[in-house]
């Protein structure tokens, strides 16, 4: 029996799909390969090119390939993307979603992992976040995702799969090994484009906005390394496996850290000044997004193993060291 990962082949899924080999569980990925990478995927997952949209090929998977649980992660995850062009992400996360739900009824299947996001918060009431705080997003991204969320519970209401959804908050840093890490195309995200300009890749790091109401003006996150997101989704399959009740779960640190804060600690990792500039903010950005991360330490028995942040940016300084370009391959 296998454990299908969707989106296999992206950045939080490939780690994934590591912890569950490296578990001695049996792992196949579907990944349309539109923003994943085949190189990510581990050689001894099964791999199968498909879009999650296409209901023949993943009943061809399910039959196959004997799939008992799923860990879903394909997605398109781009907040400003999101922004410009929505009905992409009601239809490839929300459309993706309602396919693979309908196959995993037809097959019996009776346990999701789902990957969500912070960005279902919105503008947060307060900090630290708790998973019973309102739910308001501010872009098609989060608002997708929470209505993936919604979907997943009331088809497990129906008797449908039982779900863990989980909250990720700023995943960053690269497998211990070295062999994978994170390549998005366009890089958006804060580390990369750090170590970026660390390398002499970029003249600068823009920092967008210093006029924010935290500790320095810069906006403060909870970085969680993505080994640690990674286990996470097995402790929560493991849940789920003893009888576990569907539920939401915040994935993050506890912490959080400036953007200044970041530049700072990678410029000790990377053992040089990182030039950077100050730029307006960038639209749609909370000062402050720090999860609280109690209830999946409580219920899933979660612990963070990397919560210092140039621990974190030491793993994404490895891989960007070796591959300064990403994958050979987009
Ligand atoms: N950020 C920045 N410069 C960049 C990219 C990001 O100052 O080139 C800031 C961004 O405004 C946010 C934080 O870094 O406050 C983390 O942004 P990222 O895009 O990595 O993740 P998000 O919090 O948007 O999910």
């Amino acid at each position: 029996m296998a454990v299908l990962v969707t989106g296999g082949a992206g950045y939080i899924g490939s780690h994934t799909v590591y912890e569950l080999l490296e578990r001695g569980r049996e792992a196949a990925v579907a990944d349309n390969l539109q923003t994943g990478h085949r190189e990510a995927v581990h050689p001894k997952a099964a791999f199968r090119r498909v879009d999650i949209r296409d209901r023949a090929a993943l009943d061809a998977i399910f039959q196959e390939l004997a799939i008992d649980s799923v860990i879903h992660f394909a997605a398109n995850s781009q907040v400003g993307e999101s922004m410009r062009e929505p009905l992409k992400y009601y239809d490839n996360n929300l459309g993706g979603t309602m396919t693979l739900a309908r196959v995993m009824l037809d097959h019996g299947v009776g346990r999701i992992v789902f990957s969500s996001t912070a960005a279902t918060y919105g503008e947060p009431e307060r900090i630290p976040i708790l998973e019973t705080d309102r739910t308001l997003p501010t872009n098609p991204y989060g608002e997708t995702k929470l209505a993936m969320e919604k979907m997943l519970e009331w088809v497990a209401n129906a008797g449908g799969p039982k779900f863990v959804s989980l909250r990720y908050f700023n995943a960053a840093g690269a497998h211990a090994g070295g062999g994978i890490g994170e390549d998005h195309r366009p890089e958006t995200h804060l580390i990369p484009l750090v170590l970026r300009a660390a390398a002499g890749q970029s003249d600068y790091i823009d920092v967008f906005g210093d006029d924010y109401d935290t500790r320095d003006g810069t906006c403060v996150r909870d970085y969680i390394h993505v080994s640690d997101l990674a286990r996470a989704h097995i402790l929560a399959l493991e849940y789920l496996e003893k009888g576990g009740e569907s539920d939401v779960f915040n994935l993050g640190n506890g912490q959080g850290f400036s953007v200044m804060e970041i530049i700072g600690a990678a410029g000790k990792v990377a053992g040089r000044d990182i030039p950077l500039r100050i730029r307006p903010r960038r639209a749609g950005d909370p000062a402050q997004l720090v999860a609280s991360n109690r209830k999946a330490g409580d219920v899933l028995g979660f612990t963070p193993l990397h919560s210092d942040p140039a621990g974190i940016i030491a793993s994404a300084w490895k891989w960007h060291s070796a591959h300064p370009h990403g994958f050979a391959q987009a």
